[in-house]
């Protein structure tokens, strides 16, 4: 049980957080990804109130917010650098770009395929350049790199990266388990909000 009030001054110590990576909300999620905290006594997502903190109050009233830099808004991060104030029209295009509209290829603009995923790390992985693959793709050089880390296409290249660590075990006679290679996604708590926790 998360002591009252400490999702709220976390946030407000992250507000200038500027580390690599997504900044993933560790306490409570809804069932959408997005983390949730209680402000006043009033249930609201956790990007909205970091948004809030880290860039001031909603430029208009329609105005959501966009996880413009890295997509992972449905994943719980808050960082405040990857986050800003938008239309919805805006909101859409940035998970087009993210391909986290209607996960990837079934989105209306999507330009890759599944299948180009695993085209595409094949040839990552065999020391093909991100410049090679944006001409041959029509992406950008952060699409390709957001392949690359997984932040976009998650699950076309976490069945990638299974199916290779598979045959690596394969190869030495172990076992395959999955939480070998799963990278945590959740940021972990230090000092007092892990006593607290
Ligand atoms: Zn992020």
């Amino acid at each position: 049980m998360t002591k009252r009030g400490f999702p709220e001054k976390w946030l407000k110590e992250h507000v200038e957080y500027d580390g690599d990576g997504c900044l993933i909300w560790p306490f409570a999620w809804h069932s959408k990804g997005y983390g949730d905290v209680r402000i006043d006594g009033k249930g609201i997502s956790a990007h909205v109130e970091m948004c809030r903190l880290a860039h001031g109050e909603k430029p208009f009233p329609e105005a959501v917010v966009r996880h413009f830099e890295c997509g992972n808004g449905h994943l719980g991060c808050v960082h405040p650098a990857h986050i800003c104030w938008g239309t919805v029209k805006e909101n859409v295009a940035d998970k087009d770009v993210h391909g986290t509209a209607q996960r990837g290829e079934r989105g209306p603009r999507a330009k890759l395929k599944r299948d180009d995923i695993r085209l595409i790390l094949d040839r990552l992985a065999a020391g093909g350049t991100a410049v090679s693959i944006t001409a041959d793709y029509g992406i950008g050089s952060a699409a390709v790199s957001a392949i690359k880390h997984g932040r976009t296409w998650k699950d076309a290249v976490n069945e990638y990266e299974q199916a290779r660590f598979e045959a690596m075990f394969e190869k030495d006679g172990l076992t395959f388990t999955p939480s070998v290679w799963r990278k945590p996604v959740i940021v972990e708590l230090h000092g007092e909000y892990a006593r607290a926790a």
